[in-house]
C-alpha cells in the first residue's frame, strides 16, 4: 500500500512544532524514546478483554507478563495493594471509580471547575454532573487556597456519598488526611484525583492520598511522563460495603468491583501498546533520575512564579507547590483568549483557563494555566524562567503588534531548537 504521505506530513509538522516552540500547557508532557517505541507497537494488534490469566480471547501469555508488569510497577511506584492499568484515559479512570462505588442520583462533594476542579469532578456537561448530583466546594477569594472548615461544613450540610479531592488547576498541596476526617465525619467515599502532580506525588515531593484515601486515579501523561492513559489505585483493598455477593454467596471485594467496573463495565479490549508503555513509563519513574526530574519540575515551577509576581503578574495563591500555576490577568487588560492565541504566535503553547470567581466564559477567561513538567523534560532550568516569563510578558503588554510576536517566535526557535526533544 502506499506510503499516506498526507498523514505523516502532517506529524512531521507537529512534530517540528513540538520541537521548536516552549510547551507550557500544565497536562502535557514529552515521553521518552522507549515510551514511544512501546506505544506504536504490535501490541496494538492485540484484542485481551479481561485480566491477566483470566481473559476471554486466545493468544494472551505475552500481554499476561507485560500487564502485570505495568500493575506491579504501579504498585511499587505510589505503594499500592491495588492497581488497574486498564482505563483508556483520566476520565475513563475515573468513570469506572463512580460505576464502582455509587449509584446514578448518589451525591458528589467536587472541587468546582471554575475553581481548578476537573470536568469528571461533577460538571454539568460530564456524565458525572447529569449522572450524579454535584456539589462543590472552591477557594477562598482573598488567598486562592481552600479552606477545610468550610469544605467541613459543606459536607455536613449536603452530606455527600463521595468526595473527591484533586484539580486540574490548583498549584497549592492538598491535605487528604484532613479530607479523610471531613469524608468519614459524614460516612462518605474518599476519592483522589492526582492527574496533575502524580510524578511529584510518586517521589515523595507532595502530600501522598494513598493511606488516607479509598480510591486514587491518575492519568499516566502528565507529571508522570508515560503515554495518554489512566491508572486506578488503592493503598489497601478493603470489602465491599454495599453487601454485594457473588452467586456462591461470597463478598466481593472493592479490588474485584474497580475491575469490573473497567471492564466489562466502562471498556471493551485493554490497549495493550500503551499498556506496555504505562509498564515503561513506571520503570522509569521508579528510578532516581525521575526524582531528580520532579525536583527541577518543582524548582522551575518556583523560579516562573517568583519572576512572574517580579513583573507584577497575579498569581492565584501568590506561588505554587507543585509544577504549575494559574495567572489572573485581569490587571494586564488582557482575556486568556487573547493570550492564549498571541502566545501561540510566538510558539509558545498554554492554555486559558477560568480563574477563580472569573467574570469572563470559559471560551474568553481571564487567566491562563502554565505548567513546567514538558519544557524540564527538555532540560531547561530555573536561568531559563526568567528568560520565558521575559516572553510572556513581552507579548501579554504588546499583544497586537504582529512583527513583536513573530521576533518572540524567532528568539523561542533559537532557544529550544537545539535542544532534543527528550533531556533529563
Ligand atoms: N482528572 C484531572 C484532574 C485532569 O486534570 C484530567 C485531564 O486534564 C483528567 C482527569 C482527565 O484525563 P483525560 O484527558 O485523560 O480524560
Amino acid at each position: 500500500m502506499q506510503r499516506d504521505e498526507q498523514i505523516f506530513d502532517l506529524i512531521l509538522e507537529e512534530q517540528d512544532r513540538q520541537i521548536h516552540g516552549l510547551e507550557l500547557i500544565a497536562s502535557e508532557n514529552f515521553v521518552s524514546d522507549q515510551v514511544m517505541e512501546a506505544a506504536g507497537s504490535v501490541l496494538t494488534n492485540k484484542y485481551a478483554e479481561g485480566y491477566p490469566g483470566r481473559r476471554y480471547y486466545g493468544g494472551c501469555e505475552v500481554v499476561d507478563v507485560i500487564e502485570q508488569l505495568a500493575i506491579d510497577r504501579a504498585k511499587a511506584l505510589f505503594g499500592a495493594e491495588y492497581a488497574n492499568v486498564q482505563p483508556h484515559s483520566g476520565s475513563q479512570a475515573n468513570a469506572s471509580v463512580y460505576h464502582a462505588f455509587l449509584k446514578p442520583g448518589d451525591k458528589i462533594l467536587g472541587f468546582d471547575l471554575s475553581h481548578g476542579g476537573h470536568l469528571t469532578h461533577g460538571s454539568p456537561v460530564n456524565f458525572s454532573g447529569r449522572l450524579y448530583v454535584p456539589v462543590f466546594y472552591g477557594v477562598e477569594k482573598e488567598t486562592g487556597r481552600l479552606d477545610y472548615d468550610k469544605i467541613q461544613e459543606i459536607a455536613e450540610r449536603e452530606k455527600p456519598k463521595m468526595i473527591i479531592a484533586g484539580a486540574s488547576a490548583y498549584s497549592r498541596d492538598m491535605d487528604f488526611e484532613r479530607f479523610r476526617k471531613i469524608a468519614d465525619s459524614v460516612g462518605a467515599f474518599l476519592f483522589a484525583d492526582i492527574s496533575h502532580p502524580a510524578g511529584l506525588i510518586a517521589k515523595g515531593l507532595m502530600n501522598d492520598p494513598i493511606p488516607h484515601c479509598h480510591v486514587v486515579t491518575t492519568t499516566t501523561h502528565k507529571t508522570l511522563r508515560g503515554p495518554r492513559g489512566g491508572l486506578i489505585l488503592m493503598g489497601k483493598d478493603f470489602e465491599n460495603p454495599f453487601g454485594i455477593k457473588t452467586p456462591k454467596g461470597e463478598t466481593r471485594m472493592m479490588s474485584s468491583l474497580l475491575d469490573a467496573a473497567v471492564f466489562p463495565g466502562n471498556q471493551g479490549g485493554p490497549l495493550e501498546h500503551i499498556i506496555a508503555a504505562k509498564a515503561v513509563a513506571f520503570g522509569e519513574a521508579l528510578s532516581d533520575e525521575f526524582f531528580q526530574y520532579a525536583m527541577q519540575i518543582r524548582k522551575n515551577a518556583k523560579a516562573m512564579a517568583e519572576a512572574f509576581v517580579k513583573r507584577g503578574y497575579d498569581i492565584i495563591s501568590g506561588g505554587t507547590d507543585n509544577h504549575m500555576m494559574l495567572i489572573d490577568l485581569r490587571n494586564k487588560n488582557i482575556s486568556g483568549k487573547e493570550a492564549e492565541n498571541a502566545l501561540v504566535k510566538a510558539e509558545i503553547t498554554v492554555n486559558k483557563n477560568m480563574v477563580p470567581f472569573d467574570d469572563k466564559s470559559p471560551f474568553v477567561t481571564s487567566g491562563i494555566r502554565v505548567g513546567t513538567a514538558a519544557i524540564t523534560t527538555r532540560g531547561l532550568v530555573e536561568a531559563d524562567m526568567e528568560t520565558i516569563v521575559d516572553f510572556i510578558d513581552r507579548v501579554v503588554v504588546d499583544h497586537t503588534n504582529e512583527e513583536l510576536l513573530e521576533q518572540i517566535a524567532d528568539e523561542v526557535n533559537d532557544m529550544m531548537s537545539e535542544r532534543p526533544i527528550f533531556v533529563f
